[in-house]
């Protein structure tokens, strides 16, 4: 999508730090993290929000989960991690392009 961030790093047009791509998704670092570890896990195709999710793009979401969880151990998330996603204004969402905070790298305090 024109003017989307995301669809800009999933395509190349913006440089970001990637730790994982298949032909579904891109992992990459975010750039103003939160945690010692932070990425942003995206799917290719670009909608906003879960409310957005039709079957086929629940199982590219399940499917995103599944790629997380199989591959957290090499992001250094061994220890734990945290998933968050953002819906909408009052949850602080600022790209509307779904995506899947991967938060860790250090104890994680439980907050709103
Ligand atoms: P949201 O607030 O929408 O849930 O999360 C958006 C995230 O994208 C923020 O954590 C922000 O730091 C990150 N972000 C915004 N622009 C860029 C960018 O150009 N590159 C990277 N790597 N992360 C970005
Ligand atoms: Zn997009």
């Amino acid at each position: 999508m024109k003017d989307c961030i995301f669809c800009k790093i999933v395509a190349g047009e913006i440089p970001s730090a990637k730790v994982y791509e298949d032909g579904e998704m891109l992992v990459f670092r975010d750039i103003a993290p939160v945690a010692n570890i932070h990425l942003l896990a995206v799917p290719k195709e670009h909608f906003a929000t879960v409310a957005e999710l039709d079957d086929r793009r629940a199982a590219l979401a399940g499917g995103m989960l599944r790629t997380i969880g199989a591959h957290a151990h090499e992001w250094g998330l061994e220890g734990g991690y945290r998933l968050v996603v953002n819906q909408g204004e009052a949850a602080g969402q600022t790209v509307p392009h779904l995506h899947i905070h991967i938060l860790g790298g250090e104890p994680l305090p439980w907050g709103k």
